[in-house]
């Protein structure tokens, strides 16, 4: 298998919502995932098995929205405190974190190598914003498994956040309210000239 980078998503994620929003959004996202795998997505409820049946459904409706098979074989959940994430990117890997304005803050790290994701042991999958970080991550597993090529490590990104910003949207809400990752942020960070 060929070796990659890391993943990571950095930002500062403000994790509050408007309720009305939510509430709405409740309603949409679960039907949106009974579509495709039938699992149901309650915003406010923290996931009991992340690594189970909820990565499976995730992964279900990604399949579909990139138009990829599901991977057989899925990356296992590691919860870490911020700053143990924080550490092991800086102790295994190059940096390949696109330069923003504040102090990155690391949210999660896809390790292709070791099939798992890392994410902060504060995750509870309660809100969209958590739940998008690992769709985030989820993105890099398909691209790894079907082998995908990009121009630059950053290109890789845009795929990633895209689909980020799709499952953010079922919720009313956008990285750039969950991440403070805005469009010209998010074009730093997925472009192989900057
Ligand atoms: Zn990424």
């Amino acid at each position: 298998m060929k070796a990659i980078g890391p993943c990571l998503i950095a930002g500062a994620a403000a994790l509050v919502s408007s309720l009305p929003l939510e509430v709405q959004a409740r309603d949409e996202t679960i039907e949106r995932l009974r579509l495709g795998s039938g699992f149901e997505i309650v915003l406010g409820e923290r996931q009991p098995d992340p690594g189970g049946r909820l990565l499976e459904a995730l992964a279900t409706w990604l399949g579909a929205k990139l138009g990829q098979p599901v991977p057989t074989s899925l990356p296992r959940l590691v919860f870490k405190p911020a700053g143990q994430i924080a550490v092991l990117r800086f102790k295994q890997y190059a940096s390949e974190m696109v330069q923003q304005q504040d102090q990155p803050n690391i949210i999660s790290i896809y390790d292709a190598r070791e099939n798992t994701i890392y994410l902060r042991d504060t995750w509870s999958g309660a809100t969209a914003a958590d739940l998008s970080v690992l769709v985030h991550e989820l993105v890099h597993h398909f691209q790894e498994v079907h082998q995908t090529k990009f121009e630059c490590e950053a290109a890789r990104e845009a795929k990633a956040f895209e689909l980020q910003e799709k499952w953010l949207r079922l919720f009313g809400e956008s990285l750039e309210e969950e991440f403070q990752i805005d469009p010209f942020t998010l074009l730093i960070r997925t472009s192989c000239a900057m």
